[in-house]
């Protein structure tokens, strides 16, 4: 059979990938040099040379999107349906697998998937029946506890508590947990995994049948494997060894997931015989693309190290626009898309690209108003993620508070005792005598309908409801909303749960604030300051109601013409011609979360390759010089990954006379308001015995109780007392 056209779209060491000997192998690769490529040309010349059936193909990747593509490229290689073969997630794959032998696996016919929103009310139910108090339990910790043990491969019995008192706590609630799914046979997504596994230690004949039906395991972006699923593919792929595995430490980004870079070199030692390929020429990007992409990950320590050349060309500079604010930077974004658009091109070559979930909402409001098609992939879009709609609930209920649908999403959100017998009681009451729930739970409360905890809990949210109305009456809408994310207690709850999501959920509404505070109806959408909102309640009312309507409408659908927006996270392994990197200032880019780990801030270096690396023509890098976000007013420098990137092959954008200061001068001032109380202020450079020379970024607090935040070049950025710190000004 000629076979050339498989070999031909492909460099020597990519057809030596493509075309090597059944047995265990490692292509280590940057990003853009056609590892993807090599994979599903590697499973056709399978199928085409060395007569595998699709049938014996196992492929697995990271994301639903990732596979569907894989499927496609391989039938248009092949100019066949391939029927037969698994391609599909990690996840996908597991799910399939325990479907198919769920009675070896120890679950019903029709066992069910648990979400993660349906494992954390499990967790929390469970909690509850166990007596622990969710205050110092928070429940999300909880379920991290469970699913990290779950990807480690632990069981409860595998556990050792050595008499400390956390983690006996939490294997209590991971033993109930188990027993509770166990019991409705229900399956949570790390569960999906543990137990494939387990299927195979449990069952040496499926597993001989697996291992004797599949001839080839491939396995793409393999730095993001966690141990349970790099355990899975050990074992499945037996003594045949035929296992290909392609990756790049470089975009390993997932660690605070459990994925594990340390998988690449556990490959070669676990398959000694392996071989190793490289791939050097990267087909996707530009040469100042790829130069300013290693320029940043230059930085990073311990690397596997890889170079990369591109017979592309310099092509155009990386552009750096300093945004006013991070409206102009919405604005500035829309309005280079519109002349690419302008130019022939398509919305859906251009992609904007962000850290964190809470800067799309600037970004989708510029969209919506220039009447641009866009798709927000991965993550929900703003108005409708959980923690935004609690918080509107209770501004729905503030001012109606006949509205039933948020009275029942948060009579017991934060929980507060009304448990489902009460919310049933209500809802009977109310259907009965055809009166709104709020009306039902006064009735109940006034007659005593229910049982005096359950009366007492009732009546708690009714009145906290009135006192939250009564405090808010004339009050402006930002302050509004800040005090109902107080009140309610939705704050609290999130800032004990800790972690990275309760901390998106956390910016997330104090977003809702900052968009509260530039909220006015009476104009269109035009970029202006934000007004200081009169206060009304119908200017809450009609708050509402924008943010009904932004929840439902303009997403496109996934087939349109649009515009591309997800975090950086989800762009790993696509490609697009035109790429903005938004947001790009220390504290945003890198987190804030992250600058004082090293570890941490590694991680969030190599996702700033992969952001960099998935521009094939052009890179705009934006950064604010002040910025609107999480509620408050930042005067961030921009983000360090900026210096990183060689001066030279920036092209520094400057539109505004007044606002724009060089991006690569990390010492640039501020000058931006006192630090009250002492004698130091925003922007001002300072010495500091242990950490050296720095410049004040933030403050809170004055006198004795004020804090600022310093940014060091070598020991990064710090929180720290001013009276403690002994900061010397440097004039
Ligand atoms: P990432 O690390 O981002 O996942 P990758 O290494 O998987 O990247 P691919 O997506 O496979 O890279 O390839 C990048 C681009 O380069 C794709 O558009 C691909 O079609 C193209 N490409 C790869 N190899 C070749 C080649 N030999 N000839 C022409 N184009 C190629
Ligand atoms: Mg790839």
């Amino acid at each position: 059979m000629d076979v050339s056209h498989l070999l031909d779209s492909l460099n020597d060491a990519q057809r030596e990938a493509v075309a090597s000997p059944p047995g265990a192998c490692l292509v280590l690769a940057g990003a853009g040099s056609g590892k993807t490529r090599v994979l599903t040309h590697r499973i056709a010349w399978l199928i085409q040379t060395e007569g595998l059936s699709p049938y014996s193909i196992l492929a697995v990747t990271f994301t639903n999107k990732a596979a569907a593509e894989m499927r496609g490229r391989i039938e248009q290689l092949l100019a066949l349906p391939i029927r037969g073969m698994w391609v599909g997630t990690f996840h996908g794959i597991a799910h399939r697998l325990l479907r198919a032998h769920y009675q070896e696996a120890a679950l019903d016919q029709n066992f069910q998937i648990l979400d993660a929103d349906d494992q954390l009310r499990l967790v929390k139910r469970v909690m509850a029946s166990l007596d622990i108090d969710e205050k110092k339990w928070p429940v999300r910790q909880a379920v991290g506890f469970i699913n990290g043990q779950k990807n480690e491969g632990h069981r409860p019995a595998h556990i050792e508590d050595y008499g400390d008192f956390y983690l006996k706590t939490h294997l209590e609630i991971y033993r109930a947990y188990e027993a509770a799914c166990q019991r409705a046979s229900m399956v949570d997504f790390a569960e999906l995994l543990l137990r494939a596994h387990e299927l195979w230690l449990g069952n040496p004949a499926i597993l001989k049948h697996y291992q004797n039906r599949f001839g080839a395991l491939l396995v793409d972006e393999f730095q993001d494997t966690n141990t349970i699923q790099y355990a899975w593919l050990r074992v499945l792929a037996g003594d045949k060894n035929n296992l290909m595995a392609v990756g790049d430490d470089d975009q390993s980004i997932y660690g605070w997931r459990g994925a594990k870079i340390e998988n690449i070199r556990r490959f070669t030692d676990d398959f000694p015989q392996a071989r190793t390929i490289k791939l050097e020429q990267n087909y996707r990007s530009t040469s100042s693309i790829l130069k300013a992409a290693s320029g940043v990950i230059s930085q990073n320590v311990d690397r596997l190290g890889k170079e990369l050349w591109t017979e592309l060309g310099d092509g155009d500079p990386i552009q750096l626009y300093a945004a006013y604010d991070e409206m102009d930077e919405a604005k500035y974004i829309t309005e280079r898309i519109r002349q690419w658009v302008n130019e022939g091109n398509l919305y859906a070559e251009a992609a904007i690209l962000y850290r964190s979930n809470a800067q799309s909402r600037v970004l989708e409001e510029a969209l919506l108003y220039a009447q641009m098609p866009y798709r927000v992939y991965g993550g929900q879009r703003f108005f409708e993620r959980a923690e935004i709609r609690n918080l509107l609930a209770y501004m729905r209920l503030v001012s109606q508070r006949d509205a039933d649908a948020a009275f029942e999403r948060v009579v017991n959100t934060p929980s507060r005792g009304v448990g489902d017998r009460s919310l049933d009681a209500i809802r009977h009451l109310a259907r009965a005598t055809d009166i709104s729930l709020w009306q039902a739970a006064h009735r109940i409360v006034d007659e005593k309908q229910l049982p005096g905890r359950a009366v007492n809990a009732i009546h708690a949210f009714i009145e906290l409801i009135d006192a939250l109305d009564k405090e808010t009456q004339g009050a402006p809408l930002p302050k509004l909303v800040d005090t109902l994310a107080e009140g309610s207690g939705l704050r609290a709850q999130h800032e004990k749960e800790g972690g990275e999501r309760a901390q998106t959920r956390l910016e997330n509404m104090q977003e809702l604030v900052t968009a509260a505070g530039s909220f006015n109806p009476r104009e269109d959408y035009t970029f202006s300051e934000p007004s200081d909102g009169q206060p009304s309640v119908s200017l809450l009312d009609e708050f509402l109601n924008h943010a009904a309507l932004e929840a439902g409408e303009g997403q496109g659908d996934p087939e349109e013409d649009c515009v591309q927006m997800m975090t950086m996270h989800s762009a790993k392994g696509l490609e697009f011609p035109l790429v903005f990197l938004a947001g790009m200032e220390d504290g945003l880019f890198p987190h804030s979360m992250s600058m004082e780990a090293p570890g941490r801030l590694e991680e969030e270096r190599r996702l700033c390759y992969v952001g960099i690396t998935r521009a094939m023509r052009q890179l705009y890098l934006i950064y604010a010089e002040s910025r609107r976000i999480n509620g408050k007013e930042r005067f961030n420098r921009p983000s360090r990954f900026i210096s990183e990137i060689p001066k030279d092959l920036i092209n520094e954008i400057r539109v505004k006379q007044t606002f724009v200061r060089p991006a690569n001068q990390m010492r640039s001032t501020f000058a931006q308001g006192e630090v009250a109380g002492t004698n130091l202020k925003l922007g001002q450079r300072v010495t500091h015995a242990r950490f050296g020379e720095g410049v004040i970024l933030n403050s809170e607090g004055e006198g004795s109780n004020a804090r600022v935040q310093v940014n060091f070049p070598d020991a990064g950025s710090k929180w720290l007392m001013v009276e403690l710190a002994k900061l010397d000004p440097i004039a």
